[in-house]
């Protein structure tokens, strides 16, 4: 006879197989049950035929795994808890004391926190390079060097740099390289394959994507994935992943698995919105530039246009203006202030448009020759319409008309 209270825990009742839904299950765990010692002994947490703990996986986030690789075209996915956690857990696995690590002067901001943090702690170094001009990229390559970050367009300026050549100079050094891919969001161009058609293939070693923004698409979750082609460099990556203990909430997963369907449909809306609202800003009086790679004067035009034009073409909801020099802090924080429907905030991908001045001056080793003077502020374009996001932004630059 067994107790009714612990029937409750152990219960005897199976729901019938085949249930059939939109939404896959949401499997959440720590403890993972084994049929029998012998099992516990032989199944191996790195193979993903079986489950073995919580952290090395479930169905929920074996599901999300495989659904990312087939939207950036890789073939191994590890999940972390943020953008910035697939950053570092590449990091971690690939240098030691003594490497060099490479990065693009406009590389997304708290990855240079990262190098000049932890890592010069831990002995590895770094430099930065010129994300336009790929002789640089190549000179300062050297012996050390273990690790190239790319990023295509640039955090907060959206320079498109010729991400094409920037990878052949990492294979014919043989150096890793691996793309900070969030912008494009494997929709924009594929990673591991960036001339489709090309022989051999021209593609990244690795590719790492905040879903936070594009595939979360609401704002509300935090998710980072580790892409590669490998299976090799993914197995280094995996153990590294292993040892940190990093891993991801079922909540979570299934929010981003939610969102997949969408993302395609949701990335056109933000774009389209964005070249709409991108050309309308070239009009304006106040700025004295606008950086969106679509806008033939932007930096790297011509190299977003071989790259992003190729299939259906894409270049995100990002757009980043600079004032003209007679406008101060102080007028420029008043517009951003007096904007209504752009929310102040960080981060983007969500239905919400948010803005954000930044100090150039101290983002970056230089003052790219390729950007005027003046304070920058960049808009992430929601899913709004964008005429009544034309009108806030008209209704915002009144507000600091110079006298
Ligand atoms: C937001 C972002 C990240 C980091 O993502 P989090 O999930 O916020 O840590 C990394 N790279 C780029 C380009 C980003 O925009």
């Amino acid at each position: 006879m067994t107790d009714f209270i612990t029937t409750l825990i152990h219960h005897p009742y199976q729901p019938p197989a085949g249930f059939a839904a939109p939404q896959p299950g949401v499997f959440k765990a720590s403890t993972v049950f084994f049929p029998s010692v012998a099992a516990m002994r032989q199944f191996d947490w790195k193979d993903k035929t079986a489950y073995t703990y919580g952290l090395h996986g479930t169905p929920t986030t074996y599901m999300l795994e495989e659904r990312l690789c087939t939207l950036e075209g890789g073939a191994q996915c590890l999940l972390v808890s943020s953008g910035l956690a697939a950053i570092a857990t590449v990091s971690l696995a690939l240098l030691k004391s003594g490497d060099e690590v490479l990065l693009p002067d406009n590389a997304y901001g708290p990855s240079k926190s990262l190098v000049e943090g932890e890592l010069k702690g831990w002995g590895i170094s770094h430099q930065y390079f010129d994300p336009m001009n790929p002789a640089d990229l190549a000179a300062k390559i050297s012996p050390k060097t273990r690790l190239v970050w790319l990023e295509a367009a640039g955090s907060v300026t959206l320079e498109f740099p010729d991400l094409c050549e920037q990878v052949r100079i990492c294979k014919s050094a043989k150096v890793i390289c691996a793309l900070d891919n969030t912008w494009g969001a494997g929709l924009a161009f594929k990673p591991f394959d960036l001339l489709p058609g090309h022989q051999p293939v021209l593609g990244v070693d690795i590719s790492i994507h905040a879903l936070t923004k594009y595939p979360s698409g609401g704002g509300d979750v935090l998710m980072g994935s580790v892409i590669t082609v490998d299976e090799r460099l993914h197995m280094l990556l995996k153990l590294c992943h292993m040892r940190l203990g990093l891993g991801i909430g079922a909540n979570d997963a299934e929010t981003v698995l939610r969102s997949l369907p969408s993302l395609p449909m949701r990335y056109r809306a933000h774009d389209e919105a964005t070249r709409i609202l991108a050309q309308w800003c070239t009009q304006r009086s106040e700025f004295a530039q606008v950086l969106h790679p679509a806008l033939p004067n932007s930096p790297g035009h011509a190299h977003w246009q071989k790259l992003c034009q190729l299939d259906a073409g894409g270049a995100a909801g990002l757009l980043s203006v600079i004032f003209k020099p007679e406008y101060g802090q102080a007028q420029v924080d008043a517009f951003c202030n007096a904007l209504k429907l752009f929310k102040i905030g960080y981060s983007w991908g969500g239905p919400i448009s948010l803005v954000v001045p930044y100090e150039l001056a101290s983002m970056r080793q230089h003052w790219p020759a390729h950007l005027r003077q003046g304070i920058l502020v960049r808009f992430s374009v929601g899913l709004e319409s964008v005429l009544d996001l034309q009108a806030d932004v008209a209704q915002a630059l009144t507000s600091v008309r110079l006298s």
